[in-house]
C-alpha cells in the first residue's frame, strides 16, 4: 500500500471512531438523562408513599382515637398490676376525676371496698387464661358508688403485656330493671285486683241471680197457661245464659291472671265424660241429634287429675258441636296414645280426646283465630246460637294448663273436629274391671242409628255373645217370625222409624218362644222413660244413650242374672232410694232462705230455718245432734258466718254429726278448698239447681 492510501485509510478510520465517539457521548448523556429522570420519579414515588402512609397510619390512629374517646364504655389501659397506663374520656366521666390525674391512679383501687375480693379474683383469672368478665362497683371521685360490669383482657403494648378493660355503667339498666320489676309487680297488683273485683262481682251478681233462678224453676213446677210457661222459660234461659258469661269473665280471668289451680284428685274419667254428655243431652235431643260417646278399651278409667276442668274443656266441645249441629250425630271418642310407665311405679296415659260434629263447619282461614278470647266466626252467631266467644279461648287455657295440645279441622258445611292430646297418670287403687262374658248366650240387637248399632254389636260380641243385628224393627221382626232362633236377651233402640221400640217389644213378647226373653230397652229419653218402662212390662231393664261400656256391663249383667232367677227386679235396682230428711236451713238473705225453702219442700224433706250461724248452733245445742239429718248453710252471714259455725258444729259433733252442705256465691278455687276444710262436707254454688241440692242430700239417705 502507499503513503496516500495509508494515509486516507487512516482518515477514514479516524472519521468512523470519531462519529461512533460521538454516538457514544450522545447515547451516555440520553441514558444519564433519562437515569436522572427515573430516579427523580422514583424519589417523588416514594415521597408520596411515605406520606401516604403516614396519612394511613394518622387515619387510623384518629379511628382509634375518637373510638377510645367516645365508646359508650369507658376503657382503661393499665399494667398488669394495675396501674393506669391511659382511659378514655368516658371512663373520665364515670369516674368524675381530672383527666392530669388519671394516669396516677391504680384501677383496682377504684373498685369499692366490699368488692376488693373479687378484682383479685379477676387478676389471677386475667393471668390464666387471658381474659375475664366481671360485675363490681366503683367509686367515684365523689365518693358516690355505681354498678359496672368490667372485661378485662390482656394486650401487648410497645413489647410487653398490658391490660385493656371495658367498663359498663349499669346504673341505667339497673334502674330499668328496677322500674321493669316494679311495674310488673304494680301489674301484677293490679291483675289480682282485677280477679279480686270479678271475684266479688260474681258473688254480688251471684246472690240476686239465685233469688231470680231459683224462684224461676220453682215457678215453672207450677200449673201454668201456655203462655205464662213460655215466660217463664224466657226468664229461666236469660238467667242461666247471664250465668254462663258471669262464669266464663270468671274463669277467663283466673286463667289469664295464672290463678288457675288444678286438682290432683282420683276420679272415673267415664263418670267425668257421662256428667258433660248429661250437660248437653237435653238440647241434643230437642234437636234430634244422636249423642255418640266412645271411649277405646284400653283406656283406663281410674286417673287422677282435675274431672272439673276435663269436664269444662267437654261442654265447651260438646256444647259447641250441638249448638252447630242441625242434624246428624255429635261423637266423643277417647283414645289412648301411649302409656309411659315412670321410676317411681306410677304411669300416665296419653289420652286424645275427639268431639266431631256433623254441623255447619268452618272455612280453614278462621280455624286459628277462634281460639282467641271474643272471637266468634261470624258475629251474628250470638243472636242464632248464643254464646260469649270465651269458651275456646278457656279451653285452650285449660288445655295448655294441663300441659296439653288443641287442635281443630272443619270443613264448611261438613263438619268440625275438636281434638285434645293430654296426660293423665293413672290411679293404680283402681284396678281395671273384669268383664263378665258370655260365651254360650245369643243377642238380639235392634238400633237405627247406623253408628250406635255397629258399637254395641262390637261390644256384645266383645263379651262372647253371639249378636245378630238389625238397623230396623221391620226386618227384625219379619227375621223372628220367619226363623225359630231363641235369644237370651234383646237390646232395642226406643226411636225408630214405623215401629217405636214398646210396639217392637209388644209383638216380640206376643211370638211364641219370646215370652221370657228379657228385653232392655235404649233410649235417649231420661228418667221418664224408665217410668213408662217399669209400667209397660214388655221391658226388664234400661240402658240410657249414649251408652257408657260399664252401664251395658252393668245392664246385661242384671238382665241376665235376673233371667237366671238372681235379682228380683232390675227396675227396682236401678232406681234410687228416697227418704225424707230433716234439714236445718242457715241462710240470712230472706229471698235466698225462701227460694231453699221452697225446693226443699219440693223434695220432701221436713225444714227448720235459721238465720244465721249463731242461731243454727243454738238449735243444735237444744235439740241434739241427732236432731238433723243435714244443714244446709250460707256462707257469709251476718253474726256468725257459716265457716266459723261449720267448725263449731264439728267441734261440738265430731263424729256422726249431719251432713253440712255449704251455699255459696263464690267461685273461686282456694275459697272453695278454704270452705271444705272449715268442715263442710260439700260445696254447693249459687244459683242453686234443685237436681244438685237433692244430689248433695241423697249422700244423707245412704
Ligand atoms: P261461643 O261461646 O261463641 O261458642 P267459643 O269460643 O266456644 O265461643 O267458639 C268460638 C266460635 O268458634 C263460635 O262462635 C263458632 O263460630 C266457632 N265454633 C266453635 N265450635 C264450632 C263447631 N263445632 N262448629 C262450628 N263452629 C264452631
Amino acid at each position: 500500500m502507499n503513503e496516500d492510501a495509508l494515509q486516507s485509510a487512516v482518515a477514514v478510520c479516524e472519521e468512523r471512531w470519531k462519529k461512533r465517539l460521538l454516538r457514544e457521548r450522545q447515547s451516555r448523556k440520553e441514558a444519564e438523562a433519562l437515569l436522572e429522570k427515573k430516579s427523580l420519579e422514583l424519589y417523588q414515588l416514594g415521597l408520596k408513599l411515605a406520606e401516604e402512609s403516614e396519612q394511613r397510619i394518622q387515619d387510623q390512629e384518629a379511628a382509634y382515637q375518637a373510638l377510645f374517646d367516645y365508646t359508650l364504655d369507658g376503657i382503661v389501659i393499665h399494667e398488669i398490676s394495675g396501674e393506669i397506663i391511659d382511659a378514655n374520656n368516658e371512663f373520665i366521666k364515670m369516674l368524675g376525676v381530672s383527666p392530669a390525674l388519671i394516669s396516677g391512679l391504680k384501677f383496682d383501687g377504684l373498685h369499692s371496698r366490699e368488692h376488693l375480693e373479687r378484682v383479685k379474683k379477676a387478676r389471677t383469672a386475667i393471668a390464666e387464661n387471658g381474659a375475664f368478665r366481671y360485675e363490681s362497683e366503683l367509686v367515684r371521685a365523689d365518693g358516690s358508688e355505681f354498678s359496672v360490669e368490667v372485661s378485662s383482657s390482656l394486650l401487648a403494648f410497645e413489647n410487653r403485656s398490658v391490660v385493656q378493660t371495658f367498663v359498663r355503667d349499669l346504673t341505667e339498666r339497673n334502674s330499668l330493671i328496677a322500674t321493669l320489676i316494679s311495674a310488673k309487680e304494680e301489674a301484677d297488683l293490679a291483675n289480682q285486683a282485677k280477679s279480686q273485683f270479678l271475684a266479688n262481682m260474681s258473688h254480688e251478681i251471684r246472690t240476686p241471680m239465685n233469688g231470680i233462678v231459683g224462684v224461676t224453676e220453682l215457678l215453672s213446677r207450677t200449673p201454668l197457661r201456655t203462655e205464662q210457661s213460655e215466660l217463664v222459660n224466657t226468664i229461666q234461659r236469660s238467667g242461666e245464659n247471664l250465668l254462663d258469661i258471669i262464669n266464663a269473665i270468671l274463669d277467663l280471668s283466673k286463667i289469664e291472671a295464672g290463678r288457675l289451680k288444678l286438682e290432683e284428685k282420683p276420679f272415673s274419667l267415664e263418670d267425668c265424660v257421662e256428667s258433660a254428655l248429661d250437660a248437653v243431652k237435653g238440647l241434643a235431643s230437642e234437636k234430634s241429634i244422636e249423642l255418640l260417646c266412645e271411649i277405646a278399651p284400653e283406656v283406663q278409667d281410674g286417673v287422677i287429675g282435675d274431672s272439673v276442668a276435663l269436664r269444662q274443656v267437654l261442654v265447651n266441645f260438646l256444647g259447641n258441636a250441638v249448638k252447630f249441629t242441625e242434624d246428624g250425630e255429635v261423637k266423643l271418642h277417647i283414645c289412648q296414645k301411649g302409656l309411659e310407665q315412670k321410676k317411681n311405679g306410677s304411669a300416665v296415659q296419653k289420652l286424645v280426646v275427639k268431639v266431631s260434629d256433623t254441623g255447619i263447619g268452618m272455612e280453614q282461614e278462621v280455624l286459628n283465630e277462634i281460639f282467641k278470647k271474643f272471637v266468634q266466626v261470624d258475629g251474628s252467631t250470638t243472636r242464632q246460637y248464643g254464646g260469649t266467644g270465651l269458651g275456646l279461648a278457656i279451653t285452650q287455657g285449660i288445655v295448655n294448663a294441663h300441659k296439653g295440645t288443641i287442635s281443630v279441622k272443619s270443613e264448611l258445611g261438613i263438619g268440625s273436629e275438636f281434638s285434645v292430646h293430654v296426660p293423665y297418670r293413672i290411679n293404680i287403687q283402681v284396678q281395671p274391671k273384669r268383664r263378665r262374658l258370655y260365651p254360650d248366650k245369643r243377642l238380639l240387637l235392634v238400633e237405627k242409628h247406623p253408628s250406635i248399632l255397629a258399637w254395641l254389636t262390637n261390644e256384645c260380641q266383645d263379651l262372647g255373645f253371639e249378636v245378630v243385628a238389625f238397623g230396623d224393627p221391620i226386618s227384625a221382626g219379619r227375621y223372628l217370625g220367619e226363623s225359630d232362633i231363641a235369644f237370651d236377651v234383646a237390646l232395642i233402640d226406643m226411636g225408630m222409624d214405623l215401629l217405636d221400640g214398646f210396639e217392637f217389644a209388644e209383638k216380640m213378647k206376643a211370638l211364641p218362644g219370646f215370652r221370657e226373653t228379657p228385653l232392655v230397652l235404649i233410649s235417649c229419653l231420661g228418667a221418664e222413660t224408665l217410668e213408662k218402662a217399669s209400667n209397660a212390662s214388655p221391658f226388664a231393664a234400661y240402658l240410657a244413650k249414649p251408652v257408657f261400656r260399664s252401664r251395658l256391663d252393668e245392664v246385661l249383667d242384671l238382665v241376665l242374672t235376673r233371667s237366671e232367677g238372681g235379682a228380683d227386679s232390675v227396675i227396682e235396682a236401678q232406681e234410687r232410694k228416697k227418704r225424707s230428711l230433716r234439714v236445718l236451713l242457715v241462710e240470712d238473705n230472706p229471698i235466698n232462705r225462701r227460694v231453699a225453702m221452697i225446693m226443699l219442700n219440693n223434695l220432701q224433706h221436713e225444714v227448720t230455718e235459721a238465720v244465721d250461724g249463731q242461731q243454727a248452733l243454738d238449735l243444735l245445742e237444744q235439740r241434739g245432734g241427732d236432731a238433723f239429718d243435714a244443714i244446709l248453710m250460707d256462707v257469709y252471714m251476718p253474726v256468725l258466718d257459716g265457716r266459723e259455725a261449720a267448725r263449731r258444729i264439728r267441734k261440738l259433733m265430731p263424729e256422726n254429726g249431719p251432713r253440712i252442705i255449704a251455699l255459696t256465691a263464690s267461685a273461686l278455687p282456694e275459697e272453695k278448698d278454704e270452705i271444705l276444710a272449715a268442715g263442710f262436707d260439700v260445696l254447693l254454688t249459687k244459683p242453686v239447681r234443685i237436681d244438685l241440692l237433692d244430689e248433695a242430700l241423697s249422700a244423707c239417705s245412704d
